[in-house]
Parts: C-alpha cells; sequence; structure tokens
C-alpha cells in the first residue's frame, strides 16, 4: 500500500484541517485503506495527532463504573 501524498505546507489534517509541518499519522491498514478511506491520494488519511485520528474513526473512551 502506498503513503499517503505528502506536499509541504498544503497537506492537512484530515479531522482538524491544521496544515503539517514536520510529521503526520496514517493507517497503514489496508482493509480500511481499501474500505475505509475514500481518496486515492490518501488525502483522508493524515491525521496530526492520535487524538484526531480516534476523533476521525469515532472512537470512544467508555468509562468502567465498578459499583452499580
Ligand atoms: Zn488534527
Amino acid at each position: 500500500m502506498e503513503y499517503p501524498e505528502f506536499e509541504l505546507g498544503a497537506s492537512r489534517c484530515a479531522q482538524c484541517e491544521k496544515v503539517f509541518d514536520e510529521e503526520f499519522i496514517t493507517v497503514r491498514d489496508n482493509h480500511m485503506i481499501i474500505n475505509f478511506f475514500q481518496f486515492e491520494n490518501g488525502q483522508d488519511n493524515m491525521f496530526c495527532d492520535n487524538y484526531c485520528l480516534a476523533e476521525y474513526l469515532s472512537a470512544e473512551t467508555i468509562f468502567i463504573k465498578e459499583d452499580e
């Protein structure tokens, strides 16, 4: 699988739209790349940090209550 096409000063986080300066996070799972992300150039598979990635994937924290 190809990495997303990075363009200095133009590539943005798919979640918060921040422009990347030094690094970005990308999902490398084949199933996700083929079935979840929409853009062939990977522009929707680039994120500034794990929080934006989790947000984009609709990951949610579930708090476990011990006493109920
Ligand atoms: Zn972001």
